[in-house]
This record gives C-alpha cells, structure tokens and sequence, in this order.
C-alpha cells in the first residue's frame, strides 16, 4: 500500500484486567456505562449506557442478529414485554421461577442460599455469610423472581401482569403465527432481542448480574428425534459467534448442567462460560427444551401447538432446541477481553467491528493549512465508518484517548502531507493494537481501513 516504512513502537508488558473496578471506572470516564439516577444517590444494580456503550451494545446486537437472521432458517420477532398472565403459569414461572433466600439476623443481610460462597458475610466481608461466629442465617425459603405490576389503573389481583423474565415465551406463543407468515418448514427458528427483568435476590459485579437486562434469544422448532443433533450443532455455533467477536477461545469452556443444575422445562443444557475476574462464569445457556413449552401452551391455551409435516404426513409437536445470551454480560466478556494496561497506556483492544469508533482523524496542530486536508479526509472516512475527530492536546494524548475507547485506527495529517511537504496527498495511519504507523495516499486509506478490519485479529 504504501513505499515508506512501517514504524513500530517499543513492545512493552501486557497486563489483563484483574478487577470489576478498574473497567468500572473506565467505563463511566469514557462515557460506556453510568450508575442510573446517579444524582439521586444511584438504585442498586440497574445501569445507563452512555454514548459509547449505547454503541458497543448496538454493534453487538447487530452481530448476534445478522448471525442469525443471515441464515435462511431464522426469522426475527418483536414481542412485547407483557404477556397475558396465563402464559407464566403455563411456562412454570408462577410456580418454579424460584431461588432459595436466607436473611442473616445479624447483619440484616439477604442471600441466595445457593450461591453463598460468591456472596461476603455482612460482619467480615472476607467470609461468606454463615462462616463468622455472629451469623444467624434462617432456613432457605423459595423467593419468586418475576416483578408483578397491574395493568390499567384498579390495583387487585384481578389484573395482576408480570414484566417477562425471559423473551423465549413471546416466541413461543407465536409459533404458528411466524411459521405461517413466513412459510417456513420444520426445522426453523425465531430470533429476538429484548428487555428482561428478573428481582435477583443479590444482583452485582457490575452489568454482570442485574433486574433489568436485555436478552438475545433464538427458539429452533425441529422434530422429535432430530433434537440432540441441533443441540451440538447449535452449541457449536454459539461458542463460535463469540469467537467471532474476538474473544480469546483459551477465556472460553463449555460447562454441562448436571441432573441437579437444569431448569424445569430442559432435557440438556450446556452454557458457554467466561472467565471473568471473578472467575469462569456463564455467558449464554443453550438448551434442548424438548417439547415442554409448545406443549404447556396448547394444555393452558386450549390451542393447538403442533405442525404438520407434509411430506410424511405427521403432525406432531415441534422440539425446540435454545440459544440464550445476555447482551449486557456479552458486552462485559467483551470489555474484559480487550481490556489491558500495558506501560501508560489503557487500551481496549476491541474487535474493530464492535468498537464504537472505527476511525479517529486528527490534523497535527490546529493550523488553517492543514485543517483543509483533515476536513477532506474526515469527510470521507465518516462515509465509510463510524469516525470521530480530535484536534486538541498532544498526538500522544490524542493517541491514548483513543486507545482507552477501542478506537482500532487514527489518522493523523501532519505537514508532510501539504503540497510543498515530503509526501503530498498522504497521512500517517496508527494502528491500536501494535502501535504501528503507516504513511498511505489520501485515496487508500479507506481501502486501507476496509482491509486491516476484515484481517484483524485478537490477540
Ligand atoms: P444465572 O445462573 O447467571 O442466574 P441463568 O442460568 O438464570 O443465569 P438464563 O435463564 O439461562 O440464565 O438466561 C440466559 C442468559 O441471560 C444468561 O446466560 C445471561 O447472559 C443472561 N442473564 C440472565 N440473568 C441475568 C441477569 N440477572 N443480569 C444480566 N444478565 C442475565
């Protein structure tokens, strides 16, 4: 692309990220993620994405969603956030959508009595509650995680609505709806993204663990039989859908849900983990559903649930194998993922696809002669990625701005570049990731940019 030599940095040590808080911090400076009602002293667990992190999430979305809704056997759905109430009794939600709870009399403390080896004792927060002499935990009691409101304005059980602990039941109830509409055979899925709400008993770690989260999720209807085939081939592609977003495969396992471990409704179930600071942790749970849902809604609705398969003639009701990620706990793997801290600098090594600006353009000094070219190239670039512009400070600081947000690529026009300079019609391109600069002619460089992104690589 380009006769001038490449100009390497310096390598200096890489650290990865070893705590919530140093991302934390980052992530509310820069603009990815705030503490919501923050000027009112904050509510507990819930968080606002700001201008960069309302477009990391977007572009994850956007992954997940052409990954799926690319193949010709997905169709995507919209369905609202409340349901007839009816439809959480038959999911077995009103029911089993339970955790156990302990109160320590204590410390007034409250927790899930089946995670209380990741919870902190409220006398000494290095022990886990029950372990200090003081504690007086009660016996577990079950606690119901959905969050009731009433629909219109009398407040009786009557007219009691649940705001949905999971988008897969919207996709269910609408089976035949989609599969008529959109002509599609068996086997088929339907994709959506959406808000979830569940009253965790101990929410934390961030965006990790939280009562109102945005799920992606995909129900695949196949036939009786054909079930476990779908569910290792879909376990496949999802912990490859991650990969695909530049995670490290060695950060990513497989954990296999024991007898004890899966949900009323599921026959197998395999979660992709993380390893998260706080150690390996799920991200997505893929699950063969077997036949439970469709067949729980046609007993509660009186509706048939089946289809009918013309060439043999069968009519039976469909398996449903499923793949369900957090998009905010995949935004968390990723952040923690491109996090590190090498020398003085913080950078996110995200992939370029995800990052919330591909491009950032910086003329060298704030001079009317070199403003004419930046404002050139920055118009030309912004056409093709999403870019950003930066003319104060020094191009050092400039450049470890950038880093700290993700940015892959800066583009910086210096005096050279002028008419009368060394190399006219040229800029110099920075990358992220190795701190590489190249000088390339004005007109490659979205050539340039288009072909370091398609290459890129994690490392
Ligand atoms: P966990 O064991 O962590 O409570 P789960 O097994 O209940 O999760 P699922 O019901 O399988 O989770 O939900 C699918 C995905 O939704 C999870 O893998 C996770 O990414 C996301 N998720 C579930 N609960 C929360 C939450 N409270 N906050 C953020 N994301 C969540």
């Amino acid at each position: 692309m380009s006769d001038q030599p490449i100009v390497t940095a310096a390598p200096t040590e890489s650290k990865e990220l070893t705590s919530f808080a140093d991302l934390v911090s980052l992530c509310k400076r820069r603009g990815f993620v705030f503490p919501s009602s923050e000027i009112y002293g904050g509510i507990g667990s819930c968080w606002d994405y700001g201008p960069l992190g309302v477009e990391l999430k977007l572009n994850i979305k956007n992954s997940w969603w052409k990954a799926m809704t690319d193949r010709d056997d997905v169709e995507g759905l919209d369905a609202s956030i409340l349901m007839h109430p009816r439809t959480w009794e038959a999911s077995g939600h009103v029911e089993g959508f339970v955790d156990p709870l302990v109160d320590c009399k204590t410390c007034k403390g409250r927790f899930r009595a089946d995670k209380l080896e990741h919870a902190s004792c409220g006398k000494k927060l290095s022990l886990q509650p029950g372990k200090h002499s003081e504690c007086a935990l009660t016996e577990p009691r079950l606690f119901n995680l959905m969050f009731k409101t009433h629909m219109g304005p009398l407040e009786d059980s009557a007219n009691i609505v649940y705001l949905r602990p999971e988008t897969a039941q919207g996709i269910f109830v609408n089976f035949e709806n989609v599969q008529q509409s959109a002509r599609q055979k068996i086997p088929f899925g339907i994709a959506q993204i959406g808000k979830a709400f569940r009253n965790e008993i101990t929410p934390g770690n961030f965006i990790f663990r939280t009562r109102e989260f945005e799920q992606m999720e995909m129900q695949f209807f196949v036939k009786p039989g054909t079930d476990m085939e779908w569910f290792e081939n879909w376990k496949q592609t999802r912990i490859d859908w991650h990969i695909s977003n530049g995670l490290r495969r060695s950060k990513l396992r497989f954990h296999q849900h024991g007898p004890t471990e899966l949900a009323h409704y599921a026959k197998a179930a395999f979660d992709v983990e993380y390893e998260f600071p706080i150690g390996w942790q799920e991200i997505e749970g893929v699950h063969n559903r077997s036949d439970f849902d469709l067949k729980r809604h046609q007993e509660f609705s009186g509706k048939k649930c089946e289809y009918f398969e013309e060439a043999t003639k069968e009519k039976f009701i469909p398996f449903v194998v499923e793949t369900s990620v957090g998009c905010d706990r995949s935004l968390l793997s990723v952040l923690c993922d491109a996090y590190r801290l090498e020398g003085e600098r913080t950078v996110l090594k995200l992939h370029p696809k995800l990052a919330p600006y591909k491009v950032a353009v910086f003329p060298l000094m704030k001079k009317p002669e070199l403003l004419e070219l930046t404002d050139k190239v920055f118009g030309t670039v912004k056409k093709h990625f999403r870019s950003t512009y930066d003319e104060s400070g020094t191009i050092g600081k400039r450049y470890r701005r950038q880093d700290e947000i993700g940015t892959p690529y800066c583009v910086t026009i210096d005096y050279d570049a002028l008419a009368n300079g060394a190399h006219p019609g040229t800029v110099t391109i920075r990358e992220r990731d190795q701190m590489t600069q190249e000088r390339i002619p004005v007109e490659n460089v979205v050539a340039y940019i288009q072909d370091k992104m398609a290459n890129w690589k994690s490392e």
